[in-house]
């Protein structure tokens, strides 16, 4: 098993059941994970700065048909005081995330990565949709240095079906992505595993295309039903696709995390929050011994977090920053790991070796 793993082999992983050879994956993504990115576990510190959004994606909370949410926008202030958090916590980066919120004027959340910057150390991750070039390129120039979207799947008309476009506008997210690279950003990406009418195949065809894409991030959760959207409703426009279907299971992710790290071996890899949400016991444990090296504890105030409703049962709503703070710092030691300081961006293996925070 290596980078070059071919798509016939990585489908074969994605339907192996047999737990001993499924043992043989786990460990080879966990060596490779600890050549490449080392045993450090960064920590990207979480805020939802917006729940507003003007899409319709068909399994996301948030779509702007849900009439049932409270919709909120954080304040400037309080979206520093978070940043502010995350260097008292000791984390590299800090990651605005919301909704496709044309609400968030691009000079007032550049008034804020300046500030950001200004006052600490921290690197900045957007993660905020299919937003215009002009504010791409606005947000950059302010110093932004990452920025998240995911294709979610590689299946145009899985794509299209899930992800309604806006009006006449063109959605092509591997060609935002493309041109956010150009912009300077480092770029994140990601899939679901478990969609209605995903392939085995479909999965596979992500994978190589993380691989295609040099993707410096990648996430992978599994699909979680939302009971206020089309797919948590069994729409029959979503239908299943019979024994090719990939199961939204924690399995299927681990497998999709696994073989990820083994295509992208230097990637950051979160073990994300609807994994911790579907296995809350030990589901990031399993997924940092599977391939990942990130976890992304969240900072949005309490008052805001139980509304950032993507999927329900979300992991973490309740807690408060500290307490995920101290929650996630002692499971990453409880498995013989490390916290990463500083930015933590691709190919800082060497920094991850030296800067552990004992803390
Ligand atoms: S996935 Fe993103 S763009 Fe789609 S409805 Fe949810 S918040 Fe909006």
């Amino acid at each position: 098993m290596n980078e070059a793993m071919e798509k016939s082999e990585i489908l074969s992983w994605l339907r192996e059941t047999n737990s001993r050879r499924l043992q043989t994956l786990w460990h080879h993504a966990d060596e490779i994970r600890r050549r490449h990115v080392g045993n450090a576990v960064h920590l990207r510190g979480l805020v939802e700065i917006s729940s507003h959004c003007v899409r319709q994606c068909a399994y996301c909370g948030l779509h702007v048909g849900n009439a049932e949410l409270t919709r909120y926008r954080m304040e400037a202030a309080e979206i520093v005081d978070a940043a502010h958090q995350a260097v008292a916590f000791g984390y590299g980066t800090v990651v605005m995330q919301a909704g496709e919120d044309y609400g968030l004027k691009a000079d007032w959340l550049s008034a804020i990565i300046q500030q950001i910057k200004r006052e600490t150390p921290l690197a900045i991750t957007l993660s905020l949709g299919e937003r215009t070039d002009a504010e791409l390129q606005e947000w950059r120039a302010a110093g932004a240095d990452r920025y998240l979207l995911r294709f979610e799947t590689s299946n145009s008309a899985l794509f299209d079906r899930i992800h309604p476009p806006l009006g006449n506008r063109p959605c092509d997210r591997l060609a935002l992505l493309r041109r956010l690279r150009e912009l300077g950003y480092e770029v994140g990406s990601g899939v679901m595993a478990g969609i209605p009418g995903q392939t085995y195949e479909s999965l596979a065809n992500d994978i190589l295309l993380f691989r295609e894409l040099d993707l410096d991030m990648i996430g992978i959760g599994p699909f979680v039903p939302h009971p206020a959207t089309p797919l948590g409703q069994n729409s029959p426009d979503f239908p299943y696709a019979g024994e090719d279907q990939v199961p939204n299971t924690e399995l299927s992710v681990y497998k999709a995390v696994a073989l990820t790290r083994i295509v992208r071996p230097d990637a950051n890899i979160p073990a994300t929050t609807a994994l911790a949400t579907i296995n809350q016991k030990n589901g990031r444990e399993l997924g940092l011994q599977r391939g990942a090296n990130v976890v992304m504890p969240n900072l949005t105030p309490l008052q805001y977090r139980q509304l950032y409703q993507i999927y329900p049962g979300k992991a973490c709503v309740t807690e408060t920053g500290e307490a995920c703070n101290t929650c996630l710092s002692g499971r990453i030691l409880r498995i013989g790991r490390h916290i990463g300081s500083g930015p933590g961006g691709r190919g800082t293996h060497a920094n991850a070796q030296e800067n552990i925070c004992h803390a």
